[in-house]
C-alpha cells in the first residue's frame, strides 16, 4: 500500500489553517456522484451538488488541495488572461459579455463562499493591472473603454501619483484598479471549501488515487482498495489525471508555472530606490515556461528569496513530489 501522502512543501503549506485528514478509501460504496480530485473544481461541484440534494462522494489521490488549488498565485481577478476584445473576436460579442459575466459570478461566488463559511482565506480586497511603458496607458485606458462600453463593467484609472501612493515604485506610471478583485491563500480557501463541502454531506477520501473508469449507465470510478459506482462521475483531475479518459490525455501538454515569495523585505528595502527600481515590500513573481525554455534565474533559485519555516507535525508535509507540477513551487 502506497504510504499516506502529504502537502508539498510551500509557503502556503506553512501557513495554512491546520484541517483534519480524511480517510482512505475502503470497499464498496455508491453515491449520486462521484467527483475524481479535491481541487477547486471538484470540490465546487461536490459543494452545490450536496446543497442541490445528491449524495455526493468525492476521491483524492494524495490531500485536498494537493494540485494547483494549494498552490497557485491566489489572484481572484475578474475576465481571462487575455483581452476580453480578443475573446469577442473568436466568439462574438454575445457569448463574449456571457462569458465575462461567468467571470464576475466566479468571484463574487469566492467572496460569498468565504464570508458564508467563516474560510480563513486572508482575503484583501483589490487587484491593479500596471503600466510600466507609455504605450501600456493607451493599451489600459482603451481596455477600460471597452469594458465600460461593451461590459457594462467599471474599473478606475490611477495616475502614477495615485498608484505610487499604494505601491511606492517608480517603475509603474500608471493602473487600472479593480476594488472587485482581490487575493487570498489558496490553500486556506480550498480547505475551506472541503470543510463547507463535508458539511453539506458530501463525504471525501483522501490517498484515494483512482485508477480506473468503467463507463456505463451506473459507471464505476475504480481505486486500489475500493470502488464507487454512481449515476455521474465528475473528472476533476485538471492536468494530472492520467490513463482514465484517452479523451482527455491527447489535451494535456507539459507547461510549468512558477509562483516565488520571498520574506518580508523590511521598510527599508521597501522604499523607492532611485538606483535600484526593483525593490518592493514583498517580491511575488510567477511565469509560465514552455518545457524546452528554462525559467530566469531568480525562479531557478528561490530558495534564495524564500526560507520556509519548518514543517509541523499535522499540518501537510512535503513527502510527495510529483515532478510535473514540483516546478510550482520552483523545486
Ligand atoms: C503556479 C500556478 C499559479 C496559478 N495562479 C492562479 C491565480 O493566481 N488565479 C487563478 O484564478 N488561477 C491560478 N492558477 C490556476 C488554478 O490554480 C487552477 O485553474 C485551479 O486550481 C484548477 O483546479 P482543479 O480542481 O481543476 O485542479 P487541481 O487543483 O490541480 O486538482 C486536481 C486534483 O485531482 C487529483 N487527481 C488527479 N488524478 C487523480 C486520480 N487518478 N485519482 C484521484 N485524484 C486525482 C490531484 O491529486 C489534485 O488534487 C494557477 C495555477 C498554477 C499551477
Amino acid at each position: 500500500m502506497r504510504q499516506p501522502s502529504a502537502h508539498t512543501h510551500t509557503w502556503y503549506h506553512d501557513t495554512a489553517t491546520p484541517a483534519p485528514e480524511y480517510p482512505r478509501l475502503q470497499g464498496r460504496e455508491t453515491a449520486d456522484v462521484v467527483v475524481l480530485g479535491a481541487g477547486l473544481t471538484g470540490l465546487s461541484a461536490a459543494l452545490e451538488l450536496a446543497q442541490a440534494g445528491l449524495k455526493v462522494i468525492v476521491l483524492e489521490a494524495r490531500r485536498v488541495g494537493w494540485g494547483a488549488s494549494g498552490r497557485n498565485g491566489g489572484q481572484v481577478i475578474f475576465g481571462y488572461s487575455c483581452d476580453q476584445s480578443k475573446i469577442a473576436a473568436l466568439v462574438g460579442i454575445e457569448d463574449s459579455r456571457r462569458l465575462f459575466d461567468w467571470s464576475l459570478e466566479g468571484v463574487r461566488l469566492v467572496r460569498e463562499r468565504i464570508a458564508t463559511h467563516g474560510i480563513d482565506a486572508h482575503w484583501r480586497d483589490g487587484h491593479a493591472h500596471v503600466a510600466i511603458k507609455p504605450r501600456h496607458i493607451d493599451e489600459l485606458k482603451a481596455w477600460q473603454r471597452d469594458l465600460a462600453e461593451n461590459y457594462g463593467y467599471d474599473v478606475a484609472w490611477w495616475d502614477r501619483e495615485q498608484l505610487q501612493a499604494v505601491v511606492p515604485s517608480p517603475r509603474y506610471i500608471g493602473a487600472l484598479h479593480d476594488p472587485q478583485s482581490g487575493h487570498l491563500h489558496p490553500l486556506n480557501y480550498t480547505l475551506g471549501v472541503a470543510r463547507a463541502a463535508v458539511a453539506a454531506g458530501v463525504r471525501i477520501f483522501e490517498n484515494t488515487e483512482v485508477t480506473a473508469l468503467d463507463r456505463g449507465a451506473r459507471p464505476v470510478l475504480r481505486c486500489t482498495q475500493g470502488e464507487v459506482q454512481a449515476d455521474f462521475v465528475v473528472l476533476a483531475g485538471n492536468a494530472l489525471v492520467h490513463g482514465i479518459a484517452p479523451e482527455l490525455d491527447s489535451k494535456i501538454m507539459p507547461v510549468g508555472t512558477y509562483v516565488g515569495a520571498t520574506e518580508p523585505l523590511g521598510e527599508a528595502r521597501a522604499r523607492p530606490d532611485p538606483q535600484r527600481h526593483g525593490r518592493r515590500r514583498r517580491q511575488l513573481g510567477a511565469g509560465l515556461f514552455p518545457p524546452q525554455r528554462r525559467p530566469p534565474p531568480v525562479v531557478r533559485r528561490p530558495r534564495k528569496l524564500f526560507h520556509p519555516a519548518p514543517a509541523q507535525p499535522g499540518r501537510h508535509d512535503d513527502a510527495a513530489h510529483d515532478p510535473r507540477v514540483s516546478a510550482a513551487q520552483g523545486r
